[in-house]
């Protein structure tokens, strides 16, 4: 064991996003870091995750500090991504894709939900735009063509969090980080592995790990989502998508390569990952009402994730709350992130990073 004013020592559990940003930036800073994950690096929720950096397009003003969580990572995800980039040598595609988003209203009720929307953020101090059908197809072509309207949303961009999670693991090692794959469940916070460490960070996504305090427990919440590759994109002059297109119950987030990530259902299903055929239907009838040409696309996966959620619906980044040893608590979390794990990653890093490295 290394003092903890030299070196600190720290374990983390769990070898999702989260975890394996808080490895990248805890070895980064100097700590001897040892990550234990059950299964595949990034397997779970980040392995699905659409990858929207959505804080403004996702806005409740009714919770303010998931907000201002949301909108400190967004900003900090440009600096995050091109310290990564440095770090892991993935090139030359920046991993942080500047797309911006629309709100899409397929009709005259969702033309009417989109003005409240546009109102709720404009008085938040939100920078949006209300466009009408002709400046929203301006933006992207191939939008339908009665569709009512379109929120403009500049700053919400999107990542792939597929590649992110490998450039996070190759940055971890590239800074001394020991990523043990395919290690088992760490039981509980006194397993033998994690004998000896300064500090322990959980970080287990939908599946709390034995004997911790109720406010770090979390659920799985069922996603299934799509992702559709146009076979004609390498000859088009502009991809039939651009922005991230949101409308009321279905998203569409273009890679840049010719993929389009289409989702998600939410759904209380315990650990079930299946794909369903109403799944499929649905989410492909939603996106076909917003851009047409989508149906020519070739679907390349259907798959469903779990979304880590906490009972509050608020992550928990830290010590558990009431732990006498507060901030110098030899557990802490970074759990719970629910729909937005990929937007707070730089975030929550930063923050464990801060209570671990001072
Ligand atoms: C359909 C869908 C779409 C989404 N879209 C977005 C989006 O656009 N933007 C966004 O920001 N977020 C999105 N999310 C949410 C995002 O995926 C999650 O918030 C994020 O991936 C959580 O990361 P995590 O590392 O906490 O969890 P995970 O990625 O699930 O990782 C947790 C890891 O811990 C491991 N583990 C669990 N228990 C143990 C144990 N006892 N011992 C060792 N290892 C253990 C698991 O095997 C897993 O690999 C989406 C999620 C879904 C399902």
């Amino acid at each position: 064991m290394s003092g903890a004013s030299a070196r600190p020592s720290v374990a983390v559990v769990g070898g999702g996003i989260i975890g394996l940003s808080i490895a990248w930036r805890l070895a980064r800073g100097g700590a001897r870091v040892e990550l234990f994950e059950r299964g595949a690096l990034a397997g779970e929720a980040s392995h699905v995750a659409a990858g929207m950096l959505a804080p403004v397009s996702e806005a409740d003003p009714a919770e303010p500090e998931l907000l201002a969580l949301g909108l400190e990572s967004a900003e900090r995800w440009a600096s995050f991504a091109a310290e990564l980039e440095t770090d892991s040598d993935i090139r030359p595609q920046s991993l942080l894709d500047r797309t911006g988003t629309l709100l899409i209203a397929r009709d005259a009720d969702e033309g009417r939900w989109l003005e409240r929307e546009a109102d709720l953020r404009r008085a938040a101090g939100l920078e949006c735009a209300l466009l009408t059908p002709r400046e929203a197809r301006r933006l992207e072509p191939d939008l339908a063509p009665g569709l009512r309207g379109a929120l403009h949303v500049p700053v919400d961009h999107a990542v792939d969090p597929r590649q992110v999670a490998v450039a996070l693991a190759v940055a971890a090692r590239g800074n001394g980080a020991l990523l043990h794959d395919h290690a088992g469940p760490i039981e509980a916070t006194d397993d033998p592995r994690l004998a000896g460490f300064d500090r322990i960070v959980i970080a287990s996504g939908a599946w709390p790990v034995t004997g911790v305090a109720p406010a770090a427990a979390t659920h799985p919440v069922k996603g299934q989502l799509l992702i559709l590759r146009d076979p004609e994109h390498a000859q088009r002059e502009e991809p039939i998508a651009r922005h991230v297109l949101r409308a009321q119950t279905v998203y569409c987030v273009p890679r840049g390569d010719g993929r389009y990530v289409i989702g998600a259902t939410m759904e209380h299903r315990g650990e079930d990952r299946t794909v369903t055929a109403w799944a499929v239907h649905d989410l492909l009838r939603e996106l076909f009402e917003i851009l047409p040409a989508a149906r020519e696309f070739v679907l390349d996966e259907a798959l469903a994730g779990l979304r880590p959620a906490t009972t509050s619906g608020d992550p928990l980044i830290g010590p558990v709350p009431g732990d006498p040893a507060g901030d110098a608590a030899r557990v802490l979390y970074a759990v719970g992130h629910y729909r937005g794990g990929v937007l707070l990653a730089p975030a929550t890093a930063d923050r464990i990073a801060a209570l671990v490295l001072g």
